[in-house]
């Protein structure tokens, strides 16, 4: 078992007839011919070109190896139905199978990469000998088998399409080679902090502001629930006709102190309109300097203005009916309609009769709906995102050696 080496048995591998067999001129194994002649014609002359271009500048950096001085980096490829025609395994062991039995790369400079794909297993693998690591690492040979590009078109089934994606990926490093980094301090290192030091500050403050955001949402969140609880206490007091509860002021929905206006219409921090209703007096005061009439009732002009001539006077008629439940109700609603439920709720609560609204069971229903369908989205996802791996479920790693030239 095992593949042809397309570089001792090119026909075997889907080369034209009458291919050099000693002139060792074929790079690519396909034998159900998955790529279209034309391109593995076209693609086989750019690997051989690759070798070439690699070798020419692995003299110029002077990137000797072993000791046979200065070799190109090569580039094959391997394309199966299934894994296992070509070893056995998972596609990790049959790509490094396949890497070794071919000896891809230059004895003593281990630098052969190899491009793999297992079509009805939906599997592909990118291998690296230890030499060609500095040009074509672990995280690029991810990134190109996990990137969209490449999946789509290999589910697209244009596998021409998707093995040119990979190789003009990876034809650049491997075409410009230059020494290992590892020999240049300023070179590999510098780099290297420099990078991390970027992405370590981008991250910090993705993180930070994350943080900001979730500490502002959870703020909002606990902010309304408050109101609510404040406006649900208001009901329930109204219900038991308990008028010695103040209600919470209807713009704000928070706690109101006593006050008799016995003397003056502001009091306490409070104000109240001609009309009998009274809210903090911060709050009306902003209300009143965009809107003419009181929130509550509406009526117009509602100021007492300097003198209080409020008829039923003090605590007694402050808020308890419908307009100042109704108002009150949707302006908490829509003060707060970035938090998460609270639309949903202010859409459910708009059918019912002031007195039976349950806005705080009808508000966590909402949030416990909501979560709920959150967590069936991200099964969702999790489902497709184990769907996706199958399709480069892509391993690249150091492939072990290429002994003997290819
Ligand atoms: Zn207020
Ligand atoms: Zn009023």
């Amino acid at each position: 078992m095992g593949l042809p080496n397309p570089r001792t048995h090119p026909t075997s591998c889907g080369a034209p007839q009458g291919t050099d067999d000693a002139g060792r001129a074929w790079r690519i194994c396909d034998p159900s011919s998955f790529l279209s002649d034309s391109y593995r014609q076209s693609l086989n002359e750019r690997l051989i070109q690759l070798e070439r271009d690699s070798h020419a500048s692995a003299i110029k950096a002077g990137a000797a190896c072993g000791t046979t001085g200065p070799k190109g980096a090569e580039l094959a490829v391997a394309i199966v139905g299934s894994l296992s025609d070509a070893g056995t395994g998972n596609v990790n062991q049959v790509s490094r199978q396949v890497f070794n039995q071919w000896g891809i790369g230059h004895e003593g400079c281990n630098n052969g990469v190899l491009l793999f794909l297992a079509i009805n297993d939906r599997k592909s693998s990118i291998k690296t000998g230890s030499g060609a690591q500095a040009l074509v690492n672990d995280r690029m040979a991810s990134a190109v088998l996990k990137g969209d590009q490449l999946k789509r078109k290999l589910r697209d089934a244009d596998y021409d399409a998707a093995v040119e994606h990979a190789v003009s990926i990876l034809e650049g490093p491997l075409a410009s080679y230059s020494a290992p980094f590892e020999y240049s301090f300023i070179g590999y290192y510098g780099i290297t902090i420099a990078c991390a030091l970027c992405v370590l500050t981008g991250v910090s403050y993705i993180v930070y502001r994350q943080e900001q955001d979730r500490k502002h949402n959870a703020e909002r969140k606990a902010e309304f629930e408050r109101k609510l609880a404040n406006l649900h206490s208001a009901l329930d007091a109204r219900k038991k006709s308990d008028n010695g509860a103040n209600p919470p002021c209807a713009i704000c929905l928070e706690p109101m102190p006593d006050a008799t206006f016995e003397t003056s219409e502001v009091e306490n921090g409070l104000e109240i309109l001609s009309c009998g209703h009274c809210f903090h007096a911060d709050c009306i005061q902003e209300w009143l300097s965009r809107n003419q009439s009181c929130p509550v009732c509406r009526r117009a002009n509602p100021r007492c203005s300097g003198k209080y001539q409020h008829e039923a006077g003090g605590n007694s008629t402050r808020n308890h009916e419908e307009s100042y439940w109704m108002f009150a109700r949707s302006r908490l609603f829509e003060d707060y309609s970035d938090v998460p439920g609270v639309e949903r709720a202010a859409s459910r609560v708009e059918q019912t009769h002031w007195e039976d609204q349950d806005l705080s069971r009808i508000y966590y229903e909402e949030v416990s709906t909501m979560e709920r369908e959150a967590a069936e989205r991200e099964v969702e996802l999790e489902a497709q995102r184990a769907n996706d791996d199958n399709w480069g479920g892509g391993n690249c790693d150091s492939g072990g050696g290429a002994d003997g030239d290819w």
